[in-house]
């Protein structure tokens, strides 16, 4: 049947992902700062920055695997707050619960392991959710969008940073070359893993542009929609509130 079809396409993506992420999990901070020219500490930062966070609140990072948001996130919702990391990958839990060691951030961080697509957490549980490069990575975006709404206090935002369309001027074949031919390169040489860097530049290829996006959200039940390019719409910051 169709659905038997679907069914295995699914299966097979999931495990395409679980493997990119169990062989880049130990360099993926190096990969980051290589392949962004460090940039995406900016774009984390603005991330941050939108979330508003302030003490005392319930913060979820999904697909936060190696703890970059969810370390300053902790910094901002203080003692009193809590920050959730949730991804569906262990080896990337892992590494950032020992990266948040390292940095002497403790008490106020759990750790889960979960899916996007169905969230193991309580209806209106977070004020903020924010979910940095890994929406792309999620089989069905518009169930978990709907799982992250379902999650979301009254008030509440949510934020997803990804990779998005380049907009501007003369960037598209600049970003081309970049992505179909440096990319794979750096991965065979920095990461010493080509082919899952060749998946990255296909997963960014395949994401719904920021409009596309931004109606998504709006589908899941999101209000006050907005999106704010960054580096020319190579990514896009797109934020969105529950009411
Ligand atoms: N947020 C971090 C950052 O910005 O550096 C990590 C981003 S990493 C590119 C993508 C993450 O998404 C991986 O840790 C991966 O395991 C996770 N992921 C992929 N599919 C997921 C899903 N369905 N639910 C939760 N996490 C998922």
């Amino acid at each position: 049947t169709h659905f038997g079809f679907e069914q295995v396409d699914v299966e097979e993506k999931q495990r395409r992902v679980a493997g990119v992420f169990d062989s880049v999990a130990d360099n993926y901070d190096l990969m980051n700062d290589a392949m962004s020219f460090g940039i995406h500490r900016l774009w984390k930062r603005f991330a941050i920055e939108q979330t508003g966070a302030r003490p005392g609140q319930r913060i979820l990072d999904l697909a936060g695997g190696t703890g970059d948001l969810g370390a300053r996130l902790s910094r901002l919702v203080g003692p009193t707050g809590e920050v959730v990391i949730g991804d569906i990958n262990a080896s990337m839990l892992h590494v950032g619960r020992e990266r948040l060691l390292d940095k002497g951030i403790t008490g106020n961080v759990q750790f889960v392991q979960a899916n996007a697509e169905s969230l193991p957490f309580p209806d209106q549980s977070f004020d903020c959710i924010t979910i940095a490069f890994g929406l792309r990575n999620v089989t069905d975006k518009q169930k978990a969008l709907a799982s992250m709404h379902r999650c979301l206090k009254p008030g509440g935002r949510i934020l997803v940073l990804e990779f998005s369309k380049p907009v501007a001027p003369g960037l598209k074949p600049l970003y081309d070359i970049y992505s179909f031919r440096l990319l794979p390169l750096m991965g065979k040489f920095i990461a010493k893993d080509e082919d899952s860097y060749r998946y990255l530049a296909e997963s960014i290829r395949m994401h719904p542009d920021q409009d596309t996006l931004k109606d998504m959200m709006e589908q899941a039940g999101f209000e006050d929609c907005e999106y704010f390019n960054l580096t020319g719409g190579i990514v896009a910051l797109h934020r969105g509130f529950r009411y």
